[in-house]
């Protein structure tokens, strides 16, 4: 089998639509009008990943708030916040260049999504003709909805953890019955989780051993056959095109990484400046048999922040030095990270947002050139 390869999911917003939700925020259009730009900016996604050839495709995310916060509120200002929710919660990172992204804060139980992301599989699987994945929110991200310290009157941690759990596995299933192929699990906290920044407290308090069992619980949950198609993506953040943890070393992360049950993993890379250690650890610490399935790595060859366009040529030479370490049955090819996670996100590098797009559909043709090149020369 030719050297299979993925998308994380997100696209740039283009700059109509990043519009439309300032306005929706300001009351001067409807909901309705909202999901009208959200519908057009996915169906051109859509259009424009199968023109590329990507085999699975998504709709770059547009109708979401953010990958974090889809299913708690309809924009990142707060508009349509979920019950039980309050706007100030902790940082979820704070970012190379300054900026920083917040999470809501959870006040009362039971923690409920709004919006589950089958709604966007379902309207996805209407427009493609290629098969359509989904990426979903963590059980360890929502876990950052309360507080470090203390328990909540009447909705003790414990309970809260459990329904994190039972939502995200609600979540993923729900995606699966609406006719998704493959659900990919954002887990961008987890090398963020070695930072120890002290602007923002849980990163000093060593919880990615909490965040591994906690997702463990819910990979528990399906079955060997059901986790082949059930991933986890690592990055350290992209955002407004920077980051928010690459200073982290990523070994701390990628010896535990592993011990998560997921089937395949979308492993941020081609930003790294030693790649081949991060290939070599990569075919040390994943595992050939994860309680029944063999992890495969797709492995980061694209930079999504860069506007400079990767050769096909440096993809497939990438994949072929992955492949001295990693099993090529094992072996995948994926991109850093989504090419904008938040909505509101202008692309500075790129100069703007619309601009982004169009790089990222010949960052992507690269990727997918690269990868059959690398294919070809293993014969595979
Ligand atoms: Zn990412």
């Amino acid at each position: 089998m030719p050297i299979p390869t993925e998308l994380v999911g997100s696209l740039p917003r283009p700059m109509k639509l990043q519009e439309a939700y300032a306005d929706y925020d300001e009351g001067k259009i409807s909901f309705e009008d909202l999901q009208g730009a959200q519908d057009e900016a996915a169906a051109d996604s859509i259009k424009r990943l199968e023109a590329t050839g990507e085999p699975i495709v998504t709709d770059g995310e547009q109708r979401e708030s953010s990958f974090a916060t889809y299913n708690l509120t309809d924009t990142l200002a707060g508009t349509g916040l979920a019950d039980g929710l309050a706007g100030d919660g902790q940082f979820f990172a704070i970012f190379d260049d300054g900026h920083h992204r917040q999470l809501p804060r959870i006040t009362k139980g039971p923690f409920r999504y709004k919006t589950y992301a089958s709604e966007f599989v379902a309207k996805n699987r209407a427009l493609a003709s290629h098969p359509v994945k989904q990426a979903v929110i963590s059980p360890s991200m929502m876990m950052l909805l309360y507080p470090l310290e203390g328990e909540i009157d009447g909705y003790s941690r414990d309970q809260f953890l459990e329904d994190c759990v039972n939502e995200a596995e609600k979540d993923i299933r729900q995606c699966f019955d609406a006719g998704a192929v493959r659900v990919s699990v954002d887990f961008t906290e987890g090398r963020l989780a070695n930072k120890n920044d002290a602007r923002n407290p849980w990163t000093g308090k060593n919880m990615l051993q909490e965040f591994i069992d906690l997702n463990n619980r819910l990979f528990e949950r399906f079955t060997a056959e059901e986790r082949r198609n059930i991933g986890i993506h690592t990055c350290p953040g992209g955002d407004c095109d920077s980051v928010h943890s690459k200073e982290v070393p990523y070994e701390l992360l990628l010896e535990h990484m592993f011990d998560m049950n997921a089937g395949y993993f979308l492993i941020q890379c081609a930003s790294e400046d030693d790649r081949e250690t991060i290939y070599e650890m990569c075919g040390k610490y994943s595992r050939e048999d994860a309680n029944g399935v063999g992890q495969v790595c797709f492995m980061g060859v694209i930079n999504p922040l860069s506007p400079e366009v990767e050769t096909a040529e440096h993809v497939r030479d990438e994949l072929l030095t992955a492949a001295k370490h990693i099993p090529v049955q094992r072996l995948g090819a994926t991109d850093d990270c989504g090419f904008s996670p938040f909505s509101r996100d202008v692309k500075p590098q790129h100069g703007s947002p619309d601009f982004a797009r169009d790089v990222a559909m010949q960052k992507i043709s690269a990727r997918l050139e690269g990868a059959a090149q690398a294919s070809q020369e293993l014969g595979v």
